[in-house]
């Protein structure tokens, strides 16, 4: 992993990629470069053993152009304003590829979860919570799951909001457990995203994906499941898995269940991993796994890469099934949540190739940004100005 690379650069590295190719003002391109609004705090929660700690927490709102903000809440040691800021923008990104109503945004806080009991945990979301409480909410920010947050912290975060607001607004956070407005399909939203990403991948490539071997980088919530579904509906072989902590290996195919949930993050393959890479298709469920430097690398080499913003988007989408849902307090079916799904990625998979051949673009991720920033500086044009 290549710690030295700002994943906020890398981010405006990708925009202005795409920038050649669309008719786009520099002014406006400016906009979509840039935050609209960063809220970074000091937690002060007392722990278990009455002192208090102090922890750093961002919310970062990248744009609102084609909807209330979106994006989830990470909790890991190494958030920063910077990444959040990244992570936030690729948000707004993603949101345009798969064409769903929202902006973006992100919130992190600096935080190793594990060293810290559940009633603690549970203090530092609601301390968090109230801080976002003016900023959030169904039509203005929309916070969900990221790395090591889930159904837990989206329960609190809906508790303390509406607690707060003495009103009921389950819209206000999704990945919710079902119970407290969840939706079915949530959970394994964003692997199957990916598998889904892969499907498309191999019949535009016209490979077929049966007995293809794939090796996963990162075995969190995004990558185990799209190793479980990439096994169970494609038939290939998971035969490598690996992340921060080790890898395994076995030529004739693991049991993608069978193997211990660990995460991927940015920049896990940089340009010297990047030489060294023998796949020939790229699918990425963590956001911003490879550096602009290892993207260069792979489109050089002819390595196909399907990018994180139509491969992870997944989540986001089912998070948009479950904010209908809400709003309309009115239910889905699972079998509907993953026929939409599937409907959302195959037209987003479309859509990046429109562009790529059209345009003879260099990367999918090229088109990806090409598509996806026409739709914001669209709405943004469409919407006149303000003072
Ligand atoms: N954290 C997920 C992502 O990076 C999901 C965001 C959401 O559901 O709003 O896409």
């Amino acid at each position: 992993m290549s710690g030295d690379v700002n994943p906020f650069e890398s981010l405006q590295e990708q925009i202005d990629d795409a920038a050649e190719y669309i008719d786009v003002g520099a002014d406006v391109l400016k906009r979509l470069k840039h935050p609209e609004r960063v809220l970074e705090t000091s937690l002060t929660v007392e722990l278990d053993d009455g002192s208090l700690e102090v922890f750093q927490a961002y919310r970062s709102q990248f744009n609102g152009d084609r909807g209330p903000y979106k994006g989830g809440v990470r909790y890991h040691p190494g958030v920063t304003r910077d990444e959040v800021k990244a992570l936030s923008g690729w948000m707004v990104y993603k949101c345009a590829v798969v064409d769903i109503p929202y902006g973006g945004g992100k919130g992190g806080i600096e935080i190793d979860p594990i060293d810290y009991s559940d009633a603690e945990l549970e203090r530092i979301t609601r301390s968090f919570a109230t801080e976002l409480r003016p900023l959030i909410g169904a039509d203005r920010d929309i916070p969900a799951p990221d790395v090591n947050t889930g159904q837990r912290e989206m329960n609190w975060i809906k508790d303390t909001y509406e607690t707060l607001e003495g009103t009921t607004e389950p819209g206000v956070v999704t990945g919710k457990a079902i119970d407290s407005g969840g939706s079915c399909g949530r959970v394994e939203a964003t692997g199957r995203s990916t598998m889904l990403t892969a499907r498309e991948a191999f019949d535009y490539l016209d490979k077929d994906p049966a007995g293809a071997t794939v090796a996963v980088q990162g075995y969190g919530n995004a990558g185990s499941v799209a190793a479980k579904f990439i096994e169970s509906e494609l038939g290939a072989d998971v035969v490598a898995v690996s992340d921060s902590s080790g890898a395994v290996y076995h030529p004739d195919g693991l049991d993608a269940r069978a193997v211990k949930q660990y995460t991927a993050l940015e920049n896990a393959i940089d340009a010297d991993l990047a030489r060294d890479v023998g796949a020939d298709v790229i699918v990425e469920a963590a956001n911003g796994p490879l550096t602009p430097d290892a993207d260069a690398v792979l489109t050089d080499r002819d390595v196909y890469v399907f990018p994180d913003v139509l491969a992870n988007a997944g989540g986001v989408t089912v998070s948009y099934f479950e904010w209908v849902q809400n709003r309309q307090r009115f239910y889905w079916t699972e079998e509907r949540v993953v026929e939409e799904l599937d409907r959302h990625i195959v037209e987003g998979f479309e859509g990046l190739v429109d562009a790529y051949e059209q345009k003879e673009l260099p990367s999918f991720r090229t088109a990806a940004y090409v598509v996806a920033i026409e739709r914001v500086a669209d709405a943004y044009e469409e919407s006149g100005s303000w003072p």
